[in-house]
């Protein structure tokens, strides 16, 4: 049924422009979110463009079920606009939820339909504008080829073009930057990827008993011993020998990251559409199995899938500056910090008989994240938030996990808002005015710590199991 490389030109057609706003913000996941709070609070009009009905990302489109830590295991690391929605999200989830997470800052579970409203009112309230079911597939760029002049959004409303001042990536696959012609790596060396998850929610579970068991058996919440024995009777896949992550949200709700759908390339429709059909059966082999083999999943019945694939890992942008494995475990400080980070490297094995990549920082530590990072090579008015910024592959399995997705976000829409009242482009925002401007607005860029600081006492062996991983 392929069509064997056949071509098709379309006549050329003007389109209306439909939004000249400051700011315009491309994808509303964690990222995007928080860009646009930050640019509209600090006095840009910015508009917010999603392909789907609601905002969350990964977080809710895929049902990814916790927010990995904040925390670099004694302290928040992540503050500021990130924090305060999940806590948001924290204090309009149900007693049963308070009861079990309310002092909680690591592995907070995603009661994702609360964090939709809370994500609606919170970008809403910030004075941003939303434009939900807009998919962005084209840039203009100016005769200097460095500065966009429009994106092309199709919607039912029909094609048409926002034209802004500054615009902000944060679609997680780098789309603007790649339509750009920004360059990027995707995966390792040989075109290796991180696998996808399909994510699930079950309901009619009985904790007290799940918990027994556990306790009985002397496993964690990952139940290795358990998913070794379905996978030796044939009832799970070989792959990973244990569960990603189990999140309660009630004593009989619960969040799945469990088990791999391999060789997706997130940025191709044919491979999210394989991972749909695979991820769904790979779902109905896991109910059979927990409900045969986990006490108080018997009767337990499935609510929800993700409404995609979790994607982990598409393209890393060519940026200024290129964050690299050594920066992280030396925990190095950087003149244009714009952020920290403190959750370990966690990337998932690419194939069934691969292993996963996992190394910790020390308690308490953690390393910069610079401006530079951020910045497309080669564009001007671009700036890229969230898992798909300038790293290298070690890095961006730490990078791109939702709350340094938040911290980064905050920084793109702080600058954004900066540079479109000055009236300059990226690169010309005063990094130590932002970095001040986001300090003053609750982000944490590390007490005391002077750029050119490492602390090099972050090598070591990998380690190849960690309790929860995202
Ligand atoms: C299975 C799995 C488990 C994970 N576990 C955890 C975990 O436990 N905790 C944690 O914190 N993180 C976890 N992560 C990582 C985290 O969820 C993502 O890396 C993070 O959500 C990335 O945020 P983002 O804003 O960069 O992109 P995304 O969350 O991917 O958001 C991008 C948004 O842009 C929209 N978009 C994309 N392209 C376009 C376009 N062209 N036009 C319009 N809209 C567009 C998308 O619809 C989406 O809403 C996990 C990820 C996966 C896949």
């Amino acid at each position: 049924m392929e069509a064997n490389g056949l071509t098709v030109s379309i006549p050329e057609h003007r389109l209306p422009v439909s939004y000249a706003p400051d700011v315009v913000v491309v994808g509303g996941g964690a990222s995007g979110v928080a860009a646009a709070i930050a640019a509209a609070r600090n006095g840009a009009k910015t508009l917010l463009l999603e392909q789907r009905g609601y905002l969350g990302g990964m977080g809710t489109s895929a049902l990814v079920p916790a927010f990995c830590p904040f925390t670099d295991g004694e302290k928040p690391v992540v503050r500021g606009i990130g924090l305060d929605l999940m806590e948001r999200m924290k204090a309009a989830s149900g007693e049963d939820y308070l009861r079990m997470h309310r002092d909680r800052l690591d592995w907070v579970p995603i009661d994702v339909e609360i964090l939709k409203r809370v994500y609606d009112d919170a970008v809403l309230e910030s004075g941003a504008d939303l434009l939900f079911h807009s998919f962005v597939d084209q840039v203009l760029l100016a005769d200097d080829g460095r500065s966009i002049s429009g994106i092309v959004v199709g919607n039912k409303s029909g094609r048409s073009v926002v034209q802004a001042k500054l615009y902000i990536d944060a679609s997680g696959d780098a789309d603007l930057a790649a339509l750009s012609g920004v360059p990027f790596h995707i995966g390792g060396e040989s075109g290796e990827l991180q696998p996808g998850t399909m994510c699930y929610l079950v309901c009619n579970v009985d904790k007290a008993r799940y918990d027994r068991f556990l306790a009985e058996t002397g496993q964690g919440n990952q139940m290795p011993d358990t998913v070794q024995e379905a996978q030796r009777n044939g009832d799970l896949p070989e792959g990973r020998k244990r569960i990603s992550g189990l999140a309660w949200l009630s004593n009989s709700v619960a969040g799945f990251n469990f088990g791999h759908v391999f060789g997706i390339d997130g940025t191709k429709a044919e491979d999210l559409t394989r991972a749909a059909v695979e991820g769904r059966r790979l779902i109905e082999m896991q109910m059979r199995f927990l409900r045969k083999y986990v006490p108080g999943f018997e009767n337990a019945h499935l609510v929800h899938s993700g409404d995609q694939i979790g994607i982990r890992e598409t393209r890393r942008i060519v940026g200024d500056y290129t964050l690299v494995v050594d920066d992280f475990l030396s925990m190095r400080t950087f003149e244009d910090d714009i952020a920290r980070n403190a959750y370990f490297i966690d990337i998932h094995l690419a194939n069934a008989q691969s292993a996963m990549a996992i190394k910790h920082l020390p308690k308490g530590e953690s390393h910069g994240v610079p401006y530079r990072c951020m910045l497309p090579q080669g564009k001007s008015n671009l700036i890229v938030a969230g898992r798909s910024v300038s790293s290298d592959r070690p890095v961006q399995g730490s990078l791109r996990v939702m709350p340094n997705c938040f911290a980064m976000g905050q920084a793109a829409g702080t600058a954004a808002a900066m540079a479109a009242a000055e009236g300059r482009d990226f690169r010309g925002v005063e990094v130590k005015r932002l970095q001040r401007l986001l300090v003053e607005q609750g982000a944490w860029l590390g007490d005391g710590k002077r750029a050119g600081d490492v602390v090099a006492s972050g090598g070591g062996p990998l380690v190849y199991e960690e309790e929860n991983d995202g």
